[in-house]
């Protein structure tokens, strides 16, 4: 039974995407979270673990393919009555003044009712002098407060925002930041609860009470970490420091986890159900990004989060990248740390012809290399046709989208050696040295 000031309870959510054909990915699974008047939940994780299905699903945007979503102990049907949402990309209406955009939500309530709930807001959110300009006379971030204050404007109850500050420069998205900081501070103000999706460890430890971390593929609930620090909140006091450290060290292992190693392993489970554990697909990187970053751990280790600012990339491309190379056993992730293995080391020493070796020899020990192989062992003509590998590898990895893993695999297979692919044919056969050298690029 939800308690009196429960709003949001999602039960055992899961979704799945199809693409129009047979295929389905499954994106959430057993999502169960309850979100309570004052609660400010950050949901943080990979991409593509399915923060924003999730936060369009609480909205009532997105109706979950299993599971139910409850709204003060009601089952939803269609869009939430006390959610709102802000979106990333503003999502405004170019067409419509910011005034217009604003009272959208409200245009039902009589006129003067919605000129005082115009007037508060515009004030609140600072937008006073821009009521009838368009949204392409505003920069990003007066879009972003036209979004928040349409959001605003029915009173919602609980604010769902998706990662509201990314698509902003670094000083704007401080600035409204902290206003929603002192929104939610503020006594006199209605909103209290708030659901975030952000990508920002410390975006996160700022406003949240919980911080929700997910992992992906499906997208599920990892761990749940309480925030329990006063507000305002100083993210140079050691405290919040130390929640930051925690969080990366969750992340790092939920991105990393340590099991790669038993993939194709029969293992029984709590109750006594035996199961092979599925073959380890890997991650959508070419051979070229795992070398770059071997040599970038020439002397000595570094911690993910460093790689992935020295390189401006996102942590989760990062993150492929490691996991690739730990997957070949050329580097390891102790904590959230990234060093070679004697392995790594040799084949940077190595020449063009020993580090393609090395990669080969590898690959062959991958279990889903060894059931490439395999496949086109048993074919009579030892050619694998491109759609039958495609079919065994939805049945292999059914989170996956088969195609990008088709890909990744004939792209490492040509670099390595070991397999040649006849694009006009659409075969796929063990490579020889009458086989057309490696080196364009699969079509895929
Ligand atoms: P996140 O917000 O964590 O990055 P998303 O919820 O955007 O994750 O996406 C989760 C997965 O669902 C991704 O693999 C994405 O490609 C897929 N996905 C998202 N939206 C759709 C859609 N409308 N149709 C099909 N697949 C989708």
């Amino acid at each position: 039974m939800a308690t009196p000031e429960t709003l949001l309870e999602l039960c055992a959510v899961s979704h799945e995407y199809g693409n129009g054909g047979t295929e389905r990915e499954r994106v959430l699974q057993d999502v169960t979270l309850c979100i309570a008047e004052h609660d400010v939940v950050a949901l943080l994780g990979p991409s593509g673990c399915g923060k924003s299905t999730l936060v369009r699903i609480m909205a009532g945007l997105i109706a979950p393919t299993g599971g139910e979503v409850r709204y003060r102990g009601q089952k939803l049907a269609g869009v939430s009555p006390g959610v709102a949402m802000v979106f990333q990309n503003f999502a405004l209406f170019p067409w419509l003044t910011v005034r217009e955009n604003i009272l959208l939500p409200v245009g039902s309530l009589p006129e003067a009712e919605q000129k005082a709930r115009l007037d508060a807001l515009l004030a609140t959110v600072n937008l006073g002098a821009y009521e009838h300009s368009f949204p392409r006379e505003l920069s990003g971030g007066m879009k972003q407060r036209v979004g928040i204050a349409r959001a605003l404007i029915a009173s919602p109850e609980v604010l769902c925002m998706d990662e509201p500050f990314s698509a902003l420069d670094v000083l704007t998205a401080e600035t409204l930041r902290n206003e929603i900081g002192r929104l939610l501070a503020d006594p006199h103000h209605p909103l209290r609860t708030m659901v975030l999706v952000t990508h920002n460890i410390e975006e996160a430890v700022y406003f949240a009470t919980r911080v929700v971390v997910l992992a992906a593929h499906p997208g599920r609930v990892e761990v749940v970490v309480p925030v329990d620090l006063p507000y305002p909140r100083n993210p140079d006091s050691p405290a919040f420091q130390a929640i930051v450290a925690n969080l990366h060290a969750i992340l790092t292992r939920t991105a990393l986890p340590d099991t790669t190693a038993d993939a194709g392993k029969v293992v029984t489970q709590k109750d006594g159900a035996r199961r092979r554990i599925a073959p380890v697909s890997l991650p959508p990187v070419n051979p070229g990004e795992v070398l770059g970053l071997l040599s970038h751990l020439e002397d000595g280790e570094r911690d993910v989060f460093e790689l992935a600012e020295r390189f401006g990339k996102e942590f989760a491309a990062v993150v492929r990248v490691v996991k690739a190379g730990e997957l070949l056993g050329l580097l390891e992730t102790p904590g959230q740390d990234v060093r070679l293995t004697a392995l790594g080391r040799e084949l940077l020493a190595g020449s063009t012809d020993r580090q393609r070796e090395i990669i080969r020899e590898q690959l062959k020990r991958l279990k889903i290399f060894e059931l490439l192989l395999r496949l086109i062992g048993v074919q009579p003509d030892k050619q694998l046709p491109e759609e039958d590998l495609l079919r065994e590898l939805q049945a292999l990895l059914p989170h996956e989208k088969p195609r990008p893993q088709f890909r990744t695999l004939l792209n490492w297979g040509r670099y390595a050696e070991l397999i040649s692919y006849h694009q006009r044919k659409r075969l796929i056969t063990a490579y020889t040295r009458k086989s057309p050298r490696p080196g364009a690029s699969p079509s895929g």
